[in-house]
């Protein structure tokens, strides 16, 4: 029996300033919760074994070989305050197969733990699991989850839980945060070796500072006008979680929606509303500013840069609201987008926020043709809204219906549905765990079997706050 996975370990490469070699801490009895065969197979891992191998390994008290394991280090901006130094407080990077990270998360302490325990209890990892899963089969770039387990240990928090280790994959760890460390400490070498294996990685076509710049302003602009059109919250859009390949990074208090208002916030640490549901196009520019500070200790003309690098911050705006656009556009069924487009859309969401329906189930409704009938039609605005919408789909050549079936998920991963999940698992019932992740895996179709799984919470099922996964 053996589990094969074809290491490499380019990070080790870089400086040894940007990480640290550190062993996962094996765990006492590690049960393989779920192993995410297919994403196993594209990573090129090859496995004739049993869950119980899965088990040493995804929790790290079996190195794999091959694995040169590290913690990274990183700073960031924390709701806008500036850390010096944060890195991988419980998570270790095993190596990277087929191009991408493997890490496992809630392994145990690093040079980087500061006060933490390096660990992470079982709720957190189930819901990354199923939420990260769930964005991938959404079309939303996101790390994946290629394992869980359990650890057999407890894991204190408010009160004891069981501990549990979530293996994620990347396509890479490198975060806005990871720039911001060297810049911060001068280290303009380290700053260039980290920028030029960034481009190689991510963006080979990015030979400038500049041209790296823009690329990824494009993917994280990209990235978040899709949550937007989802209703995803991401909850904790600091700059140490915000990925340099604009991948959604660290599921932490993040939650979908469900009655729409562009002021929601989740997370229980959210104090301000700073990263509420309306304010994440901002934020994701703000993240661009401090990557592009990040940057200009690269440029010896830095006047010249820094009007570059403005430029090229000052034009994402526009850019999300572009993207923003077409997303919800083609929510809508329309393909040819127009400029006055925008007020449709925007009209309809006010029309929503009044009424206080559900973000992704008017939508369906929208796509079934049932609005009327719908919370969304009891609206005294909605009738003229629906019959501006449907003159508005006349000038369209698409099948509309075909458009709008393809960009509104019938089913999302719902706040309270995650939460009746973890409380099964900690009766050790991991039924509706699996339920919800394989309802997950097509949810642009209709499946009658989880038909239930489209209702939104009843009143005393809706989860006003979410924690963060320490
Ligand atoms: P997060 O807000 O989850 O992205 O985490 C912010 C920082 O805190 C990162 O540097 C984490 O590695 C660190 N951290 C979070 N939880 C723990 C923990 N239980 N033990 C050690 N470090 C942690
Ligand atoms: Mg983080």
């Amino acid at each position: 029996m053996s589990l094969h996975i074809p290491f490499e370990n380019s990070y080790v490469d870089l400086p040894d300033r940007l990480f640290a070699r550190q062993k996962p801490t094996p765990v006492r009895a590690p049960k393989l919760i779920a192993y995410n065969a297919p994403l196993g197979a594209e990573l090129g891992i090859t496995e004739d074994t049993d869950e119980a191998e899965l088990a040493q390994v995804f929790s790290g008290t079996q190195l794999p070989e091959g694995s040169d394991p590290i913690a990274q280090l990183y700073a960031g901006h924390q709701f806008g305050n500036w850390n010096p130094q944060l890195g991988d407080g419980r998570a270790v990077l095993l190596g990277e197969s087929n191009g991408y990270d493997i890490q496992l998360k809630g392994s145990g302490k690093t040079p980087f733990s500061r006060r933490g325990d390096g660990r992470s209890w079982l709720g957190p990892v189930l819901r990354e699991y199923i939420v990260s899963e769930a964005m991938h089969a959404f079309g939303v770039p996101t790390t994946r989850a290629l394992a869980a387990v359990e650890t057999g240990e407890t894991v204190f928090r408010e009160r004891p839980q069981p501990g549990g280790i979530l293996t994620r994959v990347a396509s890479s760890h490198i975060r806005v945060g990871t720039f911001q460390v060297l810049a911060a400490r001068q280290d303009i070498e380290g700053l260039q070796s980290l920028m030029s294996y960034s481009c190689a990685r991510h963006y080979p076509e990015a030979s400038s500072p500049a041209e790296f710049l823009a690329s990824v302003i494009a993917r994280q602009a990209a990235l978040v006008a899709h949550w937007m059109a989802l209703g995803f919250i991401h909850g904790v859009m600091n700059t140490d979680n915000c990925s340099i390949s604009g991948e959604t990074i660290d599921y932490g208090p993040c939650a979908f929606m469900d009655a729409f208002h562009p002021g929601k916030v989740f997370s229980s640490i959210d104090h301000y509303g700073r990263y509420a549901y309306g304010n994440q196009p901002e934020i994701a520019a703000w993240n661009m500013a401090q990557l592009a500070t990040a940057l200009l200790p690269l440029e010896s003309n830095s006047d010249a840069a820094v009007q570059e690098f403005t430029k090229l911050v000052h034009a994402m705006p526009e850019m999300i609201r572009t993207g923003w656009r077409n997303r919800f556009a083609a929510k809508l069924g329309i393909t040819e987008v127009v400029a006055e487009d925008e007020d449709l859309i925007a009209d309809l969401l006010e029309i929503m926020t009044d009424t206080k329906v559900d973000f992704t189930n008017s939508f369906r409704v929208l796509t079934d043709g049932t609005a009327t009938e719908s919370p969304l039609g009891a609206n005294d605005t909605f009738q003229n809204w629906h019959s501006r919408w449907q003159r508005r789909l006349e000038a369209e050549t698409a099948d509309p219906k075909a458009t709008m079936a393809a960009a509104n998920p019938v089913r999302i991963p719902r706040n309270h549905r995650i939460e009746a999940l973890i409380q099964a698992a900690l009766q050790g019932d991991y039924a509706p765990f699996h339920r919800l992740h394989a309802a997950l895996a097509q949810p642009f179709e209709v499946i009658e079997e989880f038909a239930d799984l489209t209702a939104p919470p009843e009143p005393e099922e809706v989860v006003t706050h979410t924690f963060c996964g320490t």
